[in-house]
């Protein structure tokens, strides 16, 4: 038998979430061996063979701790975060976000993994958790991302249900509700059955405008690797847009069955937003899956009644992502319930979006690991918010998430929206900091 015994932990995976269980894990002493299989084999979208390669953007999104994301960077500082750390040295100026110079930070990571004295960079794709569980006897954790080479994810599928492995987001925006005008929308379920929507009624020109204007929006190319052809029940709107201007009308924005109590008629159109938490702060674009660019969609969508100040909490979008259905899958620890033997998971594939969220949930999983944390972060954290979502939520259907506010518990009614991000962070820091003296964290 080889030295095999000599590891304590095996990770798969060094991207943004893998290298952060890694590091975490060496940090508090573990012997780690951690699989990569660039370049032996790529993936559609990575580059380079470097650990931690950002695959599009360079933008970690918002610094500023009063946005949820902002927030999250800050509470992953306080935890010893490898990606915070390098994100830092490698940064470029870029106003209130935090933007980094790619490759020097795809070096760093690099080479902060490969010199560290307790973990072992093995350039191998694995195509088997039986098999390493076997041969390491050892637990594992599971960071391949959303681009999870085929053999791996069919493995995975074989220990979960096939339904519950998704490989491609389609996904509408999230708003948060106090930013919106209810006044201008009614509550209502369709033909009063079934449970309430915010509606949001338009006009037949006001409808008109907006098909208009959403058929002309700049949209985002699918990428080489990604198959355009989409399922008939899951178009984007821009895609119903130019099949003719009442497609849409026939579709998400169908009005019948939804009368205005105003008006006590239908309206020509409709835009429903669902409550997509238990608190009712998040509402989802029922139907709204778009490629528009960011910008568009902000543009176009602030046009619909209702809607001019909307918060947008999560984009719409629709590329590829293999991701569990974690709430279903996962235990608090990220574990996989049903395996036969320990594995966890971690990053993009338990369901949360973006390099930042990856990332905490990797460092998340790799101090649970190591035995560093005995309670679960607070639900007014930005971590505690996220982990709370993708480990025990109540969904209707699993979507990926960014962090965000509306996941957090909602703040008194009296605090006025203008000042609402302030009391999000301040109670976010305070807790966290909070909790951190109770972990015995130093600061
Ligand atoms: C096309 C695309 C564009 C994106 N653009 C953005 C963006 O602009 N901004 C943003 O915030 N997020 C973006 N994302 C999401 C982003 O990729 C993730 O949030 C982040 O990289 C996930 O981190 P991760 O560690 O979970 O996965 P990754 O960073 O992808 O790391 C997974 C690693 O596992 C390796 N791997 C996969 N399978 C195996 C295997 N079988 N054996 C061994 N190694 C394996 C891969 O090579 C990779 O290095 C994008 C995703 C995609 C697919």
């Amino acid at each position: 038998m080889s030295n095999d015994g000599q590891y304590d932990l095996i990770v798969i995976g060094a991207g943004l979430a893998g290298s952060e269980v890694a590091w975490a894990a060496a940090q508090a002493g573990r012997r780690v061996r951690l699989y990569e299989m660039r370049p032996v084999r790529h993936t559609p979208a990575h580059r380079t063979d470097m650990c931690g390669e950002l695959v599009c953007s360079n933008s970690f999104r918002s610094n500023a701790p009063d946005n949820a994301v902002g927030m999250l960077k800050e509470e992953m500082r306080r935890l010893g975060s490898l990606i915070m750390q390098v994100a830092e040295e490698t940064k470029i100026p870029a106003g209130k976000g935090l933007a980094i110079d790619r490759e020097r930070f795809a070096e760093g990571i690099t080479a902060r993994l490969q010199s560290h004295p307790l973990i072992t960079l093995q350039r191998e794709e694995v195509t088997s958790l039986r098999a390493l569980a076997e041969q390491y006897q050892r637990p594992l954790v599971v960071a391949s991302g959303p681009l999870t080479a085929e053999a791996l994810a069919a493995d995975i599928r074989s220990l979960t249900h096939a339904e519950d492995l998704y490989f491609y987001d389609s996904m509408a925006p999230l708003l948060a509700t106090a930013s919106l005008d209810p006044a201008q929308m009614f509550r209502a379920s369709r033909y009063g059955v079934g449970e309430d929507y915010l509606n949001a009624p338009m006009s037949r020109a006001e409808y008109q405008k907006f098909v208009m204007a959403v058929a002309q929006a700049e949209k985002v190319p699918p990428r080489h690797f990604e198959d355009p052809k989409y399922f008939e029940g899951c178009l984007p709107i821009e895609v119903m847009a130019e099949r003719g201007i009442e497609t849409l009308r026939h579709g998400p924005m169908k009005p019948f069955g939804l009368k205005d109590p105003r008006t006590g008629r239908e309206p020509y159109a409709v835009v429903q937003l669902r409550f997509d938490n238990r608190a009712e702060t998040i509402v989802n674009m029922v139907g709204f899956q778009t490629r528009m660019t960011w910008p568009e969609q902000q543009r176009i969508l602030r046009t619909i009644t209702g809607l001019a100040t909307a918060e947008f909490l999560r984009m719409g979008a629709m590329h590829r992502n293999t991701y569990l259905n974690a709430p279903k899958l996962l235990d608090p620890t990220f574990a996989l319930r049903s395996a036969p033997w320990p594995v966890q998971f971690a990053g993009q594939i338990t369901g949360v979006e973006g390099y930042v969220e990856s990332a905490a949930i990797g460092l998340y999983v790799g101090l649970l690991q190591v035995g560093r944390l005995r309670s679960a972060p607070p639900l007014a954290t930005a971590l505690g918010a996220l982990t709370e979502h993708v480990t025990n939520g109540n969904h209707l259907k699993f979507e990926p998430m960014n962090a965000n506010w509306g996941l957090t518990p909602p703040l008194p009614a009296h605090v006025p929206y203008q000042t609402r991000k302030a009391a999000y962070r301040d109670r976010a820091r305070q807790e966290m900091i909070h909790w951190l003296k109770e972990e015995g964290f130093a600061g």
